[in-house]
């Protein structure tokens, strides 16, 4: 058993990862700016907290043995995007892990594991739908297209530095789109596939959703299970990283958007309108954790957007107590 640190506990995959440590009989302190919203954690602790502040890092990563950094501040195309956060999404997510690292490693704590993200990928790979690349290799020259990507890459770069100069072990994951229950749903951080269950769970049958951009705009996005798979198995080898946790089952967002209604039972008109997009295509590349790890994600999309539905549709019938008192 491990005493472990979870960063971003109260947030979607931190919230996972807690209760999979706890399955696993590990003793757990989780930290956040908030409470889960969806659900209770097993945490042995849980301790409302703000990363970017020295004192409370150097508090919470006492007596730890590992760490799972998933703080950020962070959201979907319409909050990362934009443009208007970027400057925070910088500051803050760079505080938490020049934080983390430093009272970590000053504490003693032997392993961390940092969430990176494609969106540290160059641009310049990923401009044609059907055919972007993102070996991990492509890194480089850095090009991402977002701040948030940028970020990222330069942490990254921290958490390497700190075990070159440091001796600690590192672990990085690049995430492509993680989806499932106990994420975010509204209020403009959610990611996409949440976001169109969202849409298709309001509708009227044969109304209407709206998709920035025209839709062709392809992805790939992977169900939360598998995500929390690759982590643990990633942490628990000996292998660094950086490596893609992601899907390689690549859709257009107007095909994700129609896998969706599928699930739903509900046939609805898609209305393109403009809005912030990312980059024209983007796909995981899988190769290098089937090498490293012998493992990769398999699940089809499908079968977690029906989880994930499910899920959405109980949360929207919840929010809208009216709507069930007159039904
Ligand atoms: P999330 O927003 O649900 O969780 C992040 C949590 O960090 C939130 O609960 C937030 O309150 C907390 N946090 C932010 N600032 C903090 C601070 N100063 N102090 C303490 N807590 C703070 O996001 P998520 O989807 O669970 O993502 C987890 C990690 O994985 C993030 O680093 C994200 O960048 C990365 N990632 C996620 C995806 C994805 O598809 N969800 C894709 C790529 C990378």
């Amino acid at each position: 058993m491990k005493r472990i640190l979870v960063n971003g506990a109260g947030g979607f995959i931190g919230g996972h990862m807690v209760k999979r440590l706890k399955a696993e009989g590990h003793w757990v302190r989780a930290v956040d700016l908030k409470h889960h919203e969806y659900t209770t954690l097993p945490a042995d602790e849980f301790i409302i907290g703000d990363l970017r502040d020295q004192r409370v890092v150097a508090d919470v990563v006492e007596g730890i043995d590992e760490i799972y950094q998933f703080a950020a501040d962070m959201g979907g195309a319409g909050y990362i995007f934009s443009g208007e956060h970027d400057a925070d999404v910088m500051h803050n997510s760079a505080t938490i892990n020049l934080n983390t690292l430093h009272f970590g490693v000053k504490a003693g704590v032997r392993k961390f594991f940092y969430s990176s993200s494609a969106c540290m990928y160059p641009e310049y790979n990923q401009t044609d739908p059907s055919s972007p690349n993102c070996s991990e290799d492509s890194a480089y020259p850095a090009a991402p297209d977002s701040e948030y990507g940028w970020e990222k890459l330069f942490s990254e770069r921290l958490y390497l530095a700190y075990m070159r100069n440091y001796g600690a072990a590192i672990r990085i994951a690049r995430f492509h789109n993680i989806f499932g229950p106990d994420g975010t749903w509204a209020g403009g951080k959610e990611k996409a596939p949440a976001a169109l269950c969202r849409k298709v769970a309001e509708a009227e049958s044969h109304g209407e959703i709206e998709i920035w951009g025209d839709g062709n705009q392809t992805r790939s996005f992977l169900f939360i299970d598998e995500c929390i798979e690759g982590v643990r198995r990633l942490v628990d080898s000996e292998f660094t990283g950086p490596v893609n946790i992601g899907s390689e089952e690549m859709v257009s967002i107007n095909q994700l958007a129609e896998m969706i209604m599928e699930v739903a039972g509900k046939k609805l008109t898609i209305k393109h309108i403009s809005g912030p997009l990312g980059v024209r295509g983007r796909n995981s590349d899988n190769r290098l954790i089937a090498e490293k790890l012998g493992w990769k994600p398999s699940r089809s999309l499908r079968e977690g957007l029906a989880k994930t539905y499910s899920w959405i549709q109980g949360q929207v019938a919840c929010s809208r107590p009216n709507d069930l008192v007159t039904a």
